[in-house]
């Protein structure tokens, strides 16, 4: 492992969907950190392996919200990079399998959305579902795993942030928000965020422009809620952030929030234990 990246080696079957000069399925930054938090990106990165080709799509929808969350990759990356804490990214566009889908859920592999049709994913045989699951989803979801054991096993269970991006208009509706809060059986983090988002000016959505109660959240569900981490989802509009200047001023005051999380938990909990 070296000193601040870690990423997944190609083992012999997922040759068959990345070439041996292709990054590895997800990337872990500061993978040896002990702050008690871990940032996770699903929909980092815009990347297609170069075996599936274009899928069928033109540059535009390869770019586009569907293919990527933009600015969110980024924005992680600033926010690891100036916290110093762990993060783990999804190395590949979530049109070739969405990591924050249950993966019976037909999202997973999205055949429509927004407009676009995504040819690579009509009647998608399903060997070529299993393959891009073993190869994509459960390496990424594994990494993501052992970043919650390794964190719970040196303190508190890790604070567990999700990071997302969203477009200004979906299907046809323009969504007033500029950032989301997103969160289910948890209040800890919510709270936090909503806090900071509002003092700093922004019009900010309790669970808008998605719930974090529905079903799609697969993530923060599987990682996070099953054991109890603090946990939330964060939604940032896309016009934010799809430029350096943006992404910077996002990252300062999300960097601010995130570093006042452990000592408020912390508050949090002897009041509840007094
Ligand atoms: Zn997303």
């Amino acid at each position: 492992m070296s000193g601040g990246l870690s990423t997944d080696k190609h083992s012999s079957n997922s040759r068959r969907l990345l070439s041996a000069d292709e990054p590895g399925p997800f990337k872990t930054l500061n993978p040896l950190d002990e702050q008690p938090i871990l940032l996770v990106c699903d929909h980092a990165s815009r990347r297609f392996p170069k075996s599936l080709g274009d899928m069928g799509l033109d540059p535009f929808a390869r770019r586009c919200h569907l293919a990527v969350d933009i600015g969110a990759g980024a924005l992680t990356e600033s926010l690891a990079a100036s916290l110093g804490v762990t993060a783990v990214l999804a190395q590949y566009s979530r049109l070739v399998m969405d990591c924050n889908r249950e993966l019976l859920d037909p999202g997973a592999f999205l055949e429509f959305g927004d407009g676009v049709v995504v040819p690579g994913n009509r009647n998608l045989h399903q060997s070529d579902k299993d393959l891009r699951a073993e190869v994509l989803y459960w390496p990424y979801h594994k990494a993501i795993d052992q970043q919650v054991q390794r964190l719970r096993n040196i303190g508190p269970g890790p604070a567990f942030i999700a990071i997302h991006s969203f477009t200004p208009v979906m299907n046809g509706e323009s969504r007033p928000w500029q950032m989301g809060v997103l969160w289910d059986t948890d209040t800890r983090l919510k709270e936090i965020f909503l806090e900071g988002f509002s003092a700093a000016g922004y019009h900010v959505g309790d669970n808008e422009p998605y719930s974090g109660k529905a079903p799609q959240d697969f993530t923060i569900d599987h990682h996070a809620e099953a054991i109890g981490l603090p946990h939330v989802g964060i939604e940032i509009r896309q016009d934010l952030i799809d430029d350096a200047a943006g992404v910077a001023e996002v990252a300062a005051l999300m960097h601010q929030i995130i570093a006042s999380i452990p000592k408020r938990i912390e508050v949090n909990q002897q009041r509840d234990t007094a």
